[in-house]
């Protein structure tokens, strides 16, 4: 095989993924990453002691990262420490009930019984419903690239077994009868940009595969995840080019040939990008009236909310805390409805706490402790919310409610704070309305509906990443990036 020099337009997991796929088949990679540290959602930043990771914190499928480091011969292990998280989650409700999401079948099947002995049996019909889903969604179809109809005609009749066009939450209700259980078992949508509500039931396999793969944190934070990523490309001979935002892919005769940074022109035979894409066909591709045209199709779809994060640390440990913690608030449908649809922000909100010294002390400094707490909201073009001036206030009214129920004294010992809100999301990683997760994952934009894996009509160009099928979420991403260098490794034969 001839070696073909390839571009990878961005770092976040699913770039990283491809770029170490295509480096590991004997390709030539050039990673370029707008911003001086690689990660995309997943950015890290330090501050007196704290180690912030910013985005994703909950490591499910080790195995898809797994087989990135298997591609060489090399090992995971060999560069970084996976620790288990126990419980995977604790679910708080208002009216002081808690639940601990387990891995130990006695223990869930205890806590459900305390609730609704009718339930432990739901469950179990639930469990098996989410496996089947889990070797049909994600086995089997999480890495095929859908480029035409005909794939999704052959994957139909097993959707439709499945019934994928009912909701996750509509299919929950149907094994259990616990309202809180019922929230339990379908907010993992949420995690990926979707409504329970609203995200075909596909998506309920997200409990198989916390159930199968259990749930992970790296020693020092999912920045060492990619950290770990970034090493591996580079021992294999990959290019990274940090502080290299590309400004245009260039095109000629239907092809791409190369990109455009501010260090100049340089050419490709075949360009890849995990940029937003509407950022990508809008803005790198503005002088192709392919880019025109796709940009505006692409802007007719459903963007999935935003989130609003904020980060502080403390100068206390906080032992009460598990290390992922769901705090519901009074409102479930109604305020994730309003959080889709309304163009305000809700007075009420569900908040995810990510207290990571719980598994890793060394992420605060001694007697400390670090956190982030991430509200969702409503995206730029539902809610065109001026963040500049609305979130500190936001931010307050989120820490008087952890301190009035979560952490006591929270103010007294904050030592850092920071906030990403919206529009950092769109300044700062280029994301369409500050979406925090891409394209809303519903069925009408899933697999074939999606942004396809390689462009339809220029041939050598390729997506990857939240935009792209499967969708967002680590294993997602990394799945894409399977599917697209599969495309690649082929086309470039
Ligand atoms: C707060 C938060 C928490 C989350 N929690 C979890 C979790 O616990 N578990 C989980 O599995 N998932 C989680 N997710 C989802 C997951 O993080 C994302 O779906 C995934 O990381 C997105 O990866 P990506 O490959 O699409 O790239 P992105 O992370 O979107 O990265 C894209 C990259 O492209 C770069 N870029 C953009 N334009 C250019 C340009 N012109 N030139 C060069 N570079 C450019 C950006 O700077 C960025 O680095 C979370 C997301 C958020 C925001």
């Amino acid at each position: 095989m001839t070696q073909k020099r390839v571009a990878v337009i961005g770092s976040g997991f699913g770039g990283l993924a491809l770029a170490v796929r295509l480096q590991s088949a004997g390709h030539a990679v050039t990673l370029y990453e707008g911003r001086d540290k690689p990660g995309g959602r997943a950015y890290v930043w330090k501050e007196e002691g704290h180690t912030f990771d910013a985005g994703p914190t909950v490591i499910t499928d080790p195995a898809c990262l797994e087989e990135l480091f298997a591609l060489s011969g090399r090992k995971l292990s060999d560069y970084l420490e996976l620790i288990s998280v126990d419980p995977f989650y604790r679910l708080c409700w208002e009216d002081g009930d808690t639940f601990d999401y387990v891995n130990n079948q006695a223990e869930l099947d205890r806590q459900i019984a305390a609730r609704n002995p009718a339930d432990v049996a739901g469950y179990q019909r639930f469990l098996k419903y989410s496996e089947e889903l889990f070797q049909e969604g994600y086995v089997k179809l999480g890495h095929v690239p859908f480029l035409d109809f005909k794939s999704m005609i052959t994957a139909a009749p097993q959707l439709m077994k499945l019934q994928a066009w009912r909701s996750v939450y509509a299919k929950v209700c149907g094994f259990v009868q616990d309202e809180h259980l019922r929230q339990a078992l379908s907010f993992h949508t949420l995690l990926v940009g979707g409504s329970p509500f609203a995200t075909s039931s596909i998506y309920a396999l997200i409990h198989a595969l916390e159930r199968r793969g259990g749930v992970w944190f790296p020693r020092g934070g999912t920045g060492e995840l990619i950290n770990a990523l970034a090493r591996l490309f580079q021992d294999l001979g990959g290019q990274l080019r940090l502080s290299s935002p590309v400004r245009q892919i260039t095109t000629s005769n239907g092809r791409t040939t190369g990109v455009v940074t501010d260090a100049g022109p340089e050419a490709f035979d075949a360009v890849a990008s995990n940029a937003d894409i509407v950022h990508t066909y809008e803005h790198l591709l503005k002088d192709d009236p392919r880019g025109r045209q796709a940009a505006t199709a692409v802007k007719r779809k459903r963007f999935s909310p935003s989130l609003f994060v904020v980060h502080f640390g403390l100068k206390a440990e906080q032992p009460q805390l598990r290390h992922h913690t769901i705090c519901f608030g009074h409102r479930y449908k109604g305020l994730i409805d309003e959080i889709y649809t309304k163009n305000n922000l809700a007075n009420d909100f569900s908040l995810y706490l990510h207290s990571p010294c719980a598994t890793d002390p060394g992420m605060a400094p001694p007697g400390g402790s670090t956190h982030y707490v991430l509200s969702p909201v409503p995206h730029l073009g539902t809610a065109d919310i001026d963040w500049a001036k609305e979130g500190p206030a936001y931010a307050d009214s989120i820490l008087d409610y952890l301190e009035a129920r979560y952490i006591p004294n929270l103010r007294r010992d904050l030592t850092v704070q920071r906030i990403f809100s919206p529009a950092d999301f769109k300044g700062e990683l280029n994301a369409h309305l500050g979406s925090a997760f891409s394209l809303e994952p519903i069925l009408t934009q899933s697999a074939f509906f999606r942004t396809h894996n390689r462009d339809d009509r220029i041939p050598n160009l390729y997506f990857v990443g939240a935009g792209t099928h499967p969708g967002a979420g680590i294993p997602g991403v990394v799945g894409s990036a399977k599917a697209t260098a599969g495309l690649m490794n082929e086309d470039l034969a």
